[in-house]
């Protein structure tokens, strides 16, 4: 391939950053899908906050590994939840044998040194926790550290991107519309059918065949969904069915390991999705 291998990242003085460690160094396998890489890749170069919309398992974050690599950026990951708070964004002092030192967060880190600070799940987290993002998804690009009394202009290579989930909000737990009109949004979904079982079979190992049949399953539980199923069977979930097969165990099994379990507890709702597996192993 012609991309250039990433670039280290250096502050103006040409000393390495603490970002080094969150270089993407070798290239993720990523199967495009539509036009999402020109898509991002304009909108990073503007610098505007994206929002990786789609249900989970269906390449949203191999997308934004993929794209760090491509822009040779670092790539700060925060994995959202609802006991984050502002500070494990933002940073705290932290005490130790010379007294009390600041510590930056993975967002003060990736804006003062110029990384894409990828927040997953972002719904998860608190909204109160949310706001911190906003001075720096705006046209200030800045993080106040309040606690430490410093205003941190983000690096010109900084970027906010987060992914959402729309089946999952309820009232209580979805994005203030000032947050999410500073984003913007590409839609993810679950590639069809040839593509999907193309990326099983590279992730996997499990042959075209088998690959495909677990994409047929995994299309009779999507249609399931909203009548009876929260969600459907992920790309993700067929990976880790690959992956059983591919190392010998039965595929029977193996759907029902990796697809059938994890996402029902409902007694008839298994037996539906077992029988649908009959017919296709
Ligand atoms: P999400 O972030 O949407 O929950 P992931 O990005 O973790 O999902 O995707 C789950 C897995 O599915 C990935 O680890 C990868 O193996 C695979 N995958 C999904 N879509 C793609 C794609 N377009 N290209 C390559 N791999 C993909």
């Amino acid at each position: 391939r012609s991309e250039a291998a990433p670039r280290a990242v250096t502050d103006t003085t040409g000393a390495a950053s603490p970002l080094d460690a969150y270089r993407v160094a070798k290239e993720p396998y990523y199967r495009a899908v539509a036009d999402e890489i020109a898509l991002y890749e304009a909108a990073y170069s503007v610098r505007m906050p994206m929002m990786l919309k789609g249900p989970t398992g269906c390449g949203k974050t191999r997308f934004v590994e993929y794209m760090a690599w491509k822009l040779g950026k670092p790539l700060v990951t925060v994995a959202c939840n609802e006991d984050m708070t502002a500070s494990d964004l933002v940073g705290r002092f932290l005490l130790d044998a010379n007294g009390t030192r600041w510590q930056d967060g993975p967002l003060t880190m990736a804006a003062r040194f110029g990384g894409i600070c990828y927040l997953d799940e972002v719904v998860e987290a608190r909204q109160d926790t949310t706001v911190v993002i906003h001075s720096l998804t705006d046209a200030r690009r800045v993080l106040p550290l309040e606690k430490k009394g410093e205003i941190v202009e983000a690096h010109p290579d900084f970027q906010v991107v987060i992914s959402y989930n729309p089946g999952y909000q309820s009232l209580m737990k979805d994005l203030k519309q000032s947050t999410k009109q500073r984003f913007g949004a590409l839609d993810f979904n679950y590639p069809e059918h040839e593509v999907e079982a193309e990326i099983v079979v590279h992730e996997s190992g499990v042959g075209l065949d088998a690959a495909k049949k677990l994409v047929h399953i995994a299309e009779h539980a999507r249609n399931l969904k909203g009548h009876g199923l929260d969600e459907g069977i992920s790309t993700r979930m067929l990976i880790y069915a690959g992956s059983l097969i591919s190392r010998g165990v039965a595929p029977l099994a193996a759907c029902r390991v990796a697809l059938v379990r994890p996402i029902t507890d409902d007694p008839d709702m298994r037996n539906a999705l077992d029988s649908a597996v009959t017919t296709y192993f």
